[in-house]
């Protein structure tokens, strides 16, 4: 697709919303969605225990910060990472910290990974908060440092470090901040449940954030069959009198609340790969993650607390609660009920992109926007693989515009060359391509491998390299240290000649001395 030139791209991105347009592909999936948005949200009571993974962002585990037996108060620091505030982990509640033990964290590897295990003191005692009271004359440096104290992660899924993104807006200049709210999965929803009960925290949210950032108004994008959410935002917006917050509606296509796509909906232009939505001067953020920004700043609290979605026919009574991060699994699903006799599969996420949990006593984590489980007649019995029949079905369906069929092809047959040049880091995972695929092949699974072996070999080659380097810097001192060497014993041995020339030229002097005064006798 021909890219107009940029500065029509720019005038399309500021006019974002004012039309919607479509993006290539995706599904139109049924959303069973009600089922979990029947009964109002609930918080979960606390735990005898709580598990809570160094590993809830993306990118490297942060290191625990606390030791056994120690004290610690709700929403105190138990985890950092270095000078990266912004992957830092705090305590859901007051307690003492049992022990530091690698468990079952939820993460889509499947690996154990290292918890701070907490048993809480029953006092529910918050750390010394400090909130930004004015915060509308507040410094937006100030704003966004607290965003990074308070280890806010994006809560749409993608867990990304909001404090990264909005430092990276407010150099890049962004004119308008996105609220994802169109959140297309189905079965997932935290997000309309916290748009239905708390609009006025989000509205803060898009207040702060846009402050923090600079951008000049906010787009809410909610899909068009949420109706109770639409009246509950607009109502929040006029008693907030932000008339620069508007809400659009967006037709329900999977995956419509990928970052790009709903950016393509939204301004009828695709982000490039390897661009940023900053490069057409937006920002996107889910709506959760900017409640959880209006609690930082007003309230000086860090994220210790989600949404979660417990749903799918394998459950009772789905509904949504409001957990503590490294609540046990187990006790959302006791509190809506308890399983099925016919519950068969433990999902963390929704159906397309989430990923099957052994174990139901893994932690709630900031990435758990639903706990899905389905009966034995929901999971299809497994097809045996067939080869690609070249159909096209997946490229039909890719939202990225990406030829599925040839990445696998190529990730199988290890050609990483053209698995790059194909584009496989701006797969998004979102299993369209799987779900279409006659031949029942695995296509998502492939493609997380495709990326984990590239990530490896990066990293494998950023060792070379730097290994590369460091020879070539020793090569290089030992030449300097030899050529010094030489230069200090030529420099010794000039001084030595000189001294003997000098000692020579003195017996001469000496010498013609004492034959002057000999001659002279
Ligand atoms: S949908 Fe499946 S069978 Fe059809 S081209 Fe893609 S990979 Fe091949
Ligand atoms: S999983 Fe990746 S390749 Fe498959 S449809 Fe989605 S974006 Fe395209």
């Amino acid at each position: 697709m021909r890219r107009p030139p940029i500065s029509e791209q720019l005038e399309r991105a500021r006019n974002a919303g004012s039309q919607l347009h479509h993006f290539h592909g995706g599904l139109r999936l049924r959303h069973n969605k009600k089922i979990s948005c029947e009964l109002p949200l609930e918080a979960t009571p606390l735990p005898p225990r709580l598990f809570v993974p160094m590993l809830q962002h993306s990118g490297l585990s942060a290191e625990p910060a606390v030791k056994p037996g120690q004290q610690v108060l709700k929403g105190e620091r138990i985890g950092y990472f270095g000078v990266k505030e912004e992957m830092a982990v705090h305590a859901p509640t007051s307690g003492t910290v049992k022990l530091l033990a690698r468990r079952p964290i939820s993460h889509p590897s499947g690996e154990d990974g290292l918890c701070v295990v907490i048993e809480p003191d029953g006092l529910d005692q918050w750390t010394q908060l400090t909130p930004i009271e004015n915060w509308q004359e507040a410094d937006p440096a100030l704003l966004r440092q607290r965003i990074r104290e308070a280890g806010i992660v994006g809560l749409g899924g993608a867990v990304f470090p909001t404090a990264i993104k909005v430092d990276d807006a407010h150099l890049r200049g962004i004119h308008t901040l996105i609220l994802n709210g169109a959140e297309c999965e189905p079965y997932i929803s935290c997000d309309e449940m916290l748009m239905r009960e708390q609009p006025g925290s989000i509205i803060l949210g898009a207040r702060i954030l846009q402050r923090a950032i600079g951008a000049g108004r906010t787009l809410i994008a909610i899909e068009d069959q949420m109706g109770a959410v639409n009246e509950s935002l607009k109502a929040a917006v006029k008693e907030a009198g932000a008339d620069d917050i508007d809400i659009v509606k967006v037709t329900t296509i999977y995956p419509e609340g990928g970052e790009k796509q709903l950016i393509q909906v939204l301004t009828g232009l695709e982000v490039p790969s390897g661009g940023r939505p900053a490069d057409l001067g937006l920002l996107c953020q889910n709506v959760a993650t900017a409640t959880a920004v209006a609690n930082a700043v007003v309230e000086g609290k860090s994220l210790i607390e989600r949404i979660v979605t417990v749903t799918g026919s394998g459950i009772r009574q789905p509904r949504n609660l409001l957990a503590r991060i490294g609540t046990p699994i187990e006790n959302l699903v006791d509190q809506c009920g308890g399983y099925t006799e016919d519950a068969a599969r433990l999902i963390l996420g929704g159906p397309m992109m989430g990923y099957a949990l052994t174990s139901d006593s893994n932690p709630v984590i900031k990435a758990a926007n639903c706990i899905l489980v389905l009966s034995e007649l929901e999971i299809e019995p497994p097809q045996a693989e067939m080869p690609c029949i070249r159909c096209g079905e997946c490229v039909r369906v890719c939202p990225a515009l990406l030829l599925p069929q040839e990445l696998n092809w190529q990730i199988r047959n290890q050609q990483w060359e053209e698995v790059v040049d194909y584009g496989l880091k701006d797969c998004i995972e979102c299993g369209c391509c799987d779900f279409v695929c006659p031949s029942h092949i695995p296509l998502v699974d492939w493609f997380r491998y495709g990326k984990a072996e590239l990530k490896s070999l990066q990293i494998e080659r950023g060792k070379a390299e730097s290994a590369r380097v460091r020879f070539e810097a020793r090569e290089a001192r030992l030449a300097r240290e030899k050529q010094e060497r030489r230069q200090r014993l030529e420099q010794k041995k000039q001084g030595l000649r000189d001294q003997a020339d000098k000692k020579k030229k003195l017996a001469e002097a000496i010498e013609r001395v004492q034959s002057r005064k000999d001659g002279g006798k």
